[in-house]
């Protein structure tokens, strides 16, 4: 499994890309850089999008996705999310006020992007990925993934504040290789990340507890202008699962 990281940030400035992952580009996990961040070319292959949730910095670039792409596919964007997001999506982004609904265009029966619900814990095969939406601590009923391939699983909490469930089912799986999550104030800034459900380096450290062992830990969701102070909060923890998504643009393969 090919991770591309397009954007791993929690805002956005220059040099600073809000979060979209890109999984064999095919299947993306979040919209937030998506149509900044990748060549057209690469936004008309991808099939299938993941939202995890539906704050601006996961789902503002479905927007400019969708008009790049418009005519280009011959088929919509298949998009996986929870009834939250689609209707924000629909109601507040791509209402035809903001946005052309492009879930009606060029034809609702045959549109740019298309909306499927997912309940959480039910798993959803699209492709070769299996994939597992798991509810995490964060705003709209936020979704976490856990996402096997071959022989091979990843988690993606995306923006979560301390959870249990998704380490509960993560630890059922054997091949697991990696787990991307988040840490965006840093530790001065505890009661904004609780009342924000995020993480700081703190909390995060306290989290690892409850994850499954060994397995490195990829922290993304980096506030732009606190990226310095979490570059040295996280380095003072001392431990070597911790790699902090800093760069945009970056790939693991898995
Ligand atoms: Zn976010
Ligand atoms: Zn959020």
């Amino acid at each position: 499994m090919l991770v591309r990281i397009v954007g791993g940030h929690g805002g956005v400035a220059p040099g600073y890309r809000a979060t979209s992952y890109l999984l064999d580009s095919k299947l993306l996990i979040d919209a937030g850089s998506v149509a900044s961040g990748l060549l057209i070319d690469e936004q008309v292959q991808i099939d299938n999008i993941l939202i995890s949730h539906a704050h601006l910095d996961h789902i503002y670039e479905m927007a400019f996705l969708s008009d790049n792409c418009f005519g280009l596919k011959g088929k919509p964007f298949e998009v996986y999310s929870n009834t939250v997001v689609r209707n924000a999506i629909r109601e507040h982004l791509m209402n035809d006020v903001i946005w052309p609904d492009f879930s009606k265009l060029p034809t609702p029966e045959n549109p740019t992007i298309r909306f499927h619900e997912i309940p959480p814990e039910k798993e959803l095969v699209l492709g070769d990925f299996k994939i597992l939406p798991v509810r995490v601590n964060h705003y709209t009923d936020a979704i976490g993934f856990i996402i096997e391939k071959k022989d091979a699983a990843v988690v993606f909490t995306q923006d979560t504040g301390p959870t249990e469930r998704i380490w509960e089912l993560a630890k059922k799986y054997k091949n697991l290789k990696a787990i991307f999550t988040e840490v965006s104030f840093p530790n001065s800034l505890e009661q904004v990340a609780i009342d924000s459900k995020h993480h700081t380096p703190e909390t995060l450290y306290k989290e690892m507890d409850k994850m499954p062992k060994d397995v490195p830990i990829f922290l993304g969701h980096l506030k732009p202008n606190f990226q310095t102070q979490l570059y040295q909060e996280v380095e003072d923890l001392n431990c070597e699962r911790l790699n902090l998504l800093g760069s945009d643009d970056t790939s693991y393969v898995f």
